[in-house]
């Protein structure tokens, strides 16, 4: 897994988060902490889960501060 500051990737997608955005809910810890982990750094690991339930879980970020898109596509799903 690649990671930068705030932008994380594995083969398939990359994750992106905005500290301004996140109105810390903790619901991505919370309800996927293998992934989500606010005690650890780098904080988002991809490899903690499948991308399908990681995607689920970003679109449930009541904020908007967690995106993703497939790279293949570069696009911000
Ligand atoms: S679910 Fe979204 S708003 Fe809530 S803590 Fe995670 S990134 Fe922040």
């Amino acid at each position: 897994m690649k990671t930068k500051d705030n932008v994380f990737s594995n083969s398939d997608i990359t994750v992106t988060f905005d500290p301004c955005t996140c109105i810390h809910s903790d619901r991505c810890a919370k309800e996927l902490s293998n992934v989500f982990q606010d005690s650890v750094i780098p904080w988002i690991d991809l490899d903690g889960e499948t991308n399908e339930k990681i995607i689920r879980q970003i679109k449930k970020c009541p904020s908007g501060a967690l995106q993703f898109y497939y790279n293949k596509n570069k696009e911000v799903a």
